[in-house]
Order: structure tokens, then C-alpha cells, then sequence
């Protein structure tokens, strides 16, 4: 075991799979999260193949199983109509092509189990209530100086700090992300509260012109989460009140009853800003480097960031083990090794965002696409839930 600590910035979903992989490849890990407790908001997560062989690799994935819904499909209807256009089917054929289940779990479920088993590892110490300020790299070490005033010295530092990364500022510098127009409500609600019965095992996706809608069941099926997205128009004319409660209103008031209806298990409370960034070449400086949204943020429409996160997690875990003690050497095979994958992924999904929420000619082209496909041969989809080839190949 090496003597020093590798300091992960951010104790999220991206920053706590690193401490455990890394703890896992005997280095001590410190977790520095600026929040005064470890914790995720309480919402739905989809969980694919390619992650399931991740969480697996990271020993929770059975830990994770009691908490876990496994739908039957992946479900894409068309909101206005309520159409069912195409699915992929979960069972059999999806187990034996890809090796492991597609599943859903709450937020909490999935944080709280990575947490569980850091605090299990002796290796890993979590510091809350410590933001990362700023840091420097001397002396074959990198000091990190912490909102609270705190100096941790470590001998590398992996910044997960999300979407706002102060480690991305130092590093690529490339300033804020890109606001992509789109909002999104959401809202977990009891079982018993849902009116319309039929796709209840299902993950089901509702695209419509500047919208989509996105429900499933949480925790053994006692609770349904339910996404619901625009696309602004104010947003893209300039106009104010972009995002509104009145906008979701707007937008979604021509969809089919079943669609619009689903409007009242979405809290108005708060919405979600969505944003991502260009893919880059540079997350990587010396002993420093970049995992999960602060590397690669992505919209959602693939619903991968946070599986995104965990693959790097085992990818960089994997790199470090392999060079020693030479992390500038580990953390560019690591940036390497996920560039290209995880750019793919952000581009993808600015696609299928795009694809979603079409109108006119487009959707009629996407929806006779979309009911042309065969159930049991994921469209577009190998690249992805294949997951990482042991080459690092797409
Ligand atoms: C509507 C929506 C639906 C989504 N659905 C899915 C899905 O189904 N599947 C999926 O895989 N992904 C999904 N995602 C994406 C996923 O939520 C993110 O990609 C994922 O949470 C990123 O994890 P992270 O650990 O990199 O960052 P974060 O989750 O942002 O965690 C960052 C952590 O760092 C802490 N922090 C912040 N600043 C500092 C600092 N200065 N110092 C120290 N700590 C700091 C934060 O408090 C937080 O704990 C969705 C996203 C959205 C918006």
C-alpha cells in the first residue's frame, strides 16, 4: 500500500466509484466533499449492462439487487398519440447478448450503497464540509487548499466536482457549460397515486415537439419517478421565463391525455437547468486529472453521466495499479483511454435529445424508423452497453 492519500474532490456518485476502485487496487483515497454531509437528491437513476459489469467489478452490484427494479422493456411512444413505437426488450435475449440486466434504482439507493462500501474500506477517508478552493502541484505532490481553509496534501488528485468543477477551471479553463434550453421536472410519487396502469414494468420514454416524459418504477415498484422535459421555446427566442411551470404547461398541452395528465406527478417546485460541454483532449495536467461530469458532462438523453462516471472510476483505477506510482503517466492512458467513448456519449445524447423532441416531417420520419426496429436488437445501442473492450476500443 502506498503511503500517501490520492484526494478525490467530490464525494458524488463519480467521486465515491473512484475512491472504491482505487481503495480496491490497495492506494488510500480522501474524499474531500464540500457539502456538510455525503448525499443525491432523491429521484430515479437508469443503470445499463455496461455499468451492472462496472458496479460488479466494484463489489455492490449485489448489494444493490434488493434495492433495484429490472423493467421488462425500454419503451419509446409518441406523446402526442400515445403510440407505441418501438421497444427493447430486457429479457433473455438482452441478458445473453450484453451478460448483465438493465436496471433502475433511487438515487439514494445507488450513493448510499457506494458510500456503505467506502466506509468499509479502511483505505478511504471521507472529509465533508470540505470544498475544494484551489490546489498546486510540488514536489512530486499536489496541496489542496479547501473552502474551509484546510491544506491536504496527497500524492495525485482526481477533481469530481461535477458540472462546475473548480479542478476543470485550473485545468481546461473553458469557463461555463453550455446551457442546452432544456428543463426538466421531476417528481417520485406513491405506486397507488398513478392512475394508468398499462407499461407499469417498464422504463417508457413519451418524445414529443420541445418535450418528453420519462416514467418508471422505484423501490420493488412501491413508487414511480416521472421526468418530464421541454425544450424552451423562450429559451430560444430570448424571451423570459424560460423554463416555467407555464412553459411545461404550454409545451406539453397538445399532448395525448395520458402524457399531459403525467404532468401532475412532477413537482413545480424546482426545475433543472440542463447543460453539457464540447468534448475536450486536455482533462489531464501532471498529477491532476478530471472523472465523471467535470470531465464530461452530458445531457441525459442516454441517461449514462453517472455510468460514464463509474466506468472512468474503474478505468482509472485500473491505469493507476498498471504505472505505480507514476500518475501523470496513469492519468493520460486513463484520459486516452476515455476520451473518445465518453465524448461519444455527449454527442449521442445532444442527438437523441434532438431526435425526442421533433415535430412535422422529422417525426414522421423518426417514428416509422422507430416502428421498423426489432425488439431484440438494440438499436444503436451495442457500443454502449457492450461497455469498455478490454483495448479500450469503441
Ligand atoms: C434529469 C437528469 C437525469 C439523469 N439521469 C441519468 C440516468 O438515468 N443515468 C445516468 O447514468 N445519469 C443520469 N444523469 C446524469 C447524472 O446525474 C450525472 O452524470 C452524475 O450525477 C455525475 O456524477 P458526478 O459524481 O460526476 O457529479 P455530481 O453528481 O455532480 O457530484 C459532484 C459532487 O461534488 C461535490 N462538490 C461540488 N463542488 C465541490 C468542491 N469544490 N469541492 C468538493 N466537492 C465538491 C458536490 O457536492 C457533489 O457531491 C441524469 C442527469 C439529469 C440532470
Amino acid at each position: 500500500m502506498s503511503a500517501r492519500e490520492i484526494l478525490v474532490a467530490g464525494g458524488g456518485i463519480g467521486g465515491l466509484a473512484a475512491a472504491l476502485a482505487l481503495a480496491r487496487k490497495g492506494r488510500r483515497v480522501r474524499v474531500l466533499e464540500k457539502a456538510p454531509e455525503f448525499g443525491e437528491i432523491g429521484y430515479g437513476i437508469q443503470m445499463g449492462p455496461n455499468v451492472a459489469r462496472m458496479l460488479e467489478r466494484l463489489g455492490v452490484l449485489k448489494a444493490l439487487e434488493p434495492a433495484s427494479v429490472f423493467p421488462e422493456a425500454l419503451i419509446f411512444a409518441d406523446a402526442l398519440t400515445d403510440e407505441e413505437l418501438t421497444r427493447i426488450s430486457l429479457g433473455k435475449a438482452f441478458l445473453a447478448r450484453y451478460g448483465y440486466r438493465y436496471f433502475v434504482i433511487h438515487r439514494r439507493d445507488l450513493h448510499g450503497g457506494l458510500l456503505e462500501a467506502c466506509r468499509q474500506r479502511p483505505e478511504i477517508a471521507l472529509s465533508p464540509s470540505h470544498g475544494l478552493q484551489s490546489f498546486r502541484e510540488e514536489k512530486g505532490a499536489v496541496l489542496v487548499t479547501c473552502e474551509n481553509g484546510a491544506e491536504v496534501e496527497g500524492e495525485a488528485l482526481v477533481g469530481a466536482e461535477g458540472l462546475r468543477s473548480p479542478t476543470r477551471q485550473a485545468i481546461v479553463g473553458d469557463g461555463a457549460p453550455r446551457m442546452a434550453g432544456h428543463y426538466v421536472y421531476r417528481g417520485v410519487v406513491p405506486d397507488e397515486e398513478i392512475a394508468e396502469r398499462s407499461r407499469a414494468h417498464t422504463m417508457t420514454i413519451w418524445g414529443g415537439p420541445d418535450l418528453h416524459l420519462v416514467q418508471y418504477r422505484l423501490r420493488g415498484g412501491t413508487v414511480m419517478n416521472n421526468v418530464a422535459t421541454i425544450a424552451s421555446r423562450r429559451f430560444r427566442s430570448g424571451a423570459p421565463e424560460a423554463g416555467a411551470p407555464d412553459e411545461l404547461e404550454e409545451i406539453f398541452a397538445q399532448t395525448h391525455p395520458r402524457v399531459r395528465g403525467s404532468l401532475r406527478y412532477v413537482s413545480r417546485e424546482r426545475n433543472w437547468v440542463l447543460h453539457d460541454r464540447d468534448p475536450v483532449t486536455n482533462w489531464t495536467a501532471g498529477r491532476v486529472t478530471l472523472l465523471g461530469d467535470a470531465a464530461h458532462p452530458t445531457l441525459q438523453y442516454l441517461a449514462q453521466g453517472a455510468q460514464m462516471a463509474i466506468e472512468d472510476a474503474v478505468v482509472l483505477a485500473e491505469k493507476v495499479a498498471a504505472a505505480g506510482g507514476d500518475y501523470p503517466c496513469a492519468f493520460l492512458a486513463y484520459q486516452r483511454e476515455r476520451m473518445n467513448r465518453t465524448a461519444r456519449v455527449v454527442l449521442s445524447s445532444r442527438f437523441f435529445g434532438e431526435w425526442f423532441h421533433v415535430d412535422g416531417g422529422a417525426r414522421e420520419l423518426r417514428n416509422e424508423l422507430a416502428r421498423g426496429r426489432d425488439a431484440d436488437n438494440p438499436w444503436e445501442a451495442d457500443w454502449l452497453y457492450r461497455g469498455i473492450q478490454p483495448d479500450g476500443r469503441l
